[in-house]
């Protein structure tokens, strides 16, 4: 059975020869079979040729030369994402089926899924989903997510809450398709009040990216509402707590990726050598310097 496994995974693996600056602590998979249906106007994978996912090439390798590198790795979870091609729900259930003898929890990201599916993964090694809001908003999702109804992804999730539980769903955001940050914060919002985990992606197609202090302050944003704050508050927050800032993300929790335990996506959305927009590991004190300037 063929899987697309992500350059930064091989290379962790050593099933090539490439090196990384930063290395993936989860296997990032992706099923075959490009175009993908969906039609989403800033993914590869709506093409043919869909070598990329974001910033990444997939190479294709056989899954039964997968199982043992991973099985004998330290990677802390495998994530396994689906274009929306013919009968992904079933190739779904059938590639997690072959990693269970992995022994590491798995994640499953894929277009909508039914309850029944939902729970067959359940019932197995998988116990995070992650849904692709993408656009926060409807009208943007409309306009860049084609080939769905703008709301069909929210339902998805609720279904998915309904299966796995509070924060075992992750809703996956683009920040920067042309939504302010008060849309954001309603959607984190939203979201989070849903019972689902928040994972951020900055928009990159073409070479189009939003600017990086607006993708700091939707980073810092998202974390202070899932403290626990509503939008306004959170907005208002961000105006006015720079000491609080300062003191309690010195971390730099906020500005790292977000998502499932042991997710932190390198290069999914940066250049390699060029700054980070989700960390995937915790900054250090000049990266921390840098970052408090972007935010102002
Ligand atoms: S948050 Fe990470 S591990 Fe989880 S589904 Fe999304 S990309 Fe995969």
């Amino acid at each position: 059975m063929e899987i697309r496994v992500s350059s930064g995974t091989t290379s962790y693996l050593g099933l090539n020869d490439s090196k990384c600056m930063e290395y993936p602590s989860t296997a990032y998979l992706l099923l075959p079979g490009a175009p993908c249906r969906g039609g989403c106007i800033y993914c590869p994978q709506s093409s043919t040729h869909g070598r990329w996912l974001s910033r990444v090439s997939w190479p294709s390798f056989d899954i039964d030369d997968m199982i043992d590198p991973i099985k004998e790795s330290d990677l802390k979870r495998i994530c396994i994402q689906s274009p929306d091609v013919e009968g992904y729900d079933d190739r779904t259930l059938e590639v997690v089926s072959a990693l269970e003898t992995t022994g590491k929890p798995i994640s499953v990201s894929a277009p909508p899924l039914s309850k029944e599916v939902l729970q067959k993964l359940q019932d197995g090694p998988v116990d995070y989903v992650g849904i692709g809001i993408d656009a926060v908003t409807n009208e943007l999702r409309a306009k860049t997510k084609r080939n769905y109804s703008p709301i069909v992804f929210w339902e998805y999730l609720g279904d998915a809450i309904e299966v796995y539980g509070l924060n075992h769903v992750t809703a996956h955001m683009i920040v920067g398709m042309g939504e302010n940050l008060e849309q954001l914060a309603h959607a984190v919002y939203r979201a989070s009040k849903s019972g689902a985990r928040v994972s951020l992606f900055s928009y990159v197609s073409k070479g189009n990216e939003p600017d990086l202090s607006y993708y700091r302050k939707a980073q810092l944003l998202t974390h202070l509402i899932e403290e626990g704050r509503n939008p306004n508050d959170a907005i208002s927050f961000m105006a006015n707590g720079k000491k609080y800032i300062e003191e309690h993300f010195e971390n730099g929790e906020p500005f790292r990726t977000r998502g499932c335990p042991g997710c932190n996506r390198p290069y999914y959305t940066t250049r390699p050598g060029k700054e980070h927009r989700n960390y995937p590991r915790q900054p250090t004190w000049e990266e921390m310097q840098k970052i408090m300037k972007d935010l102002g």
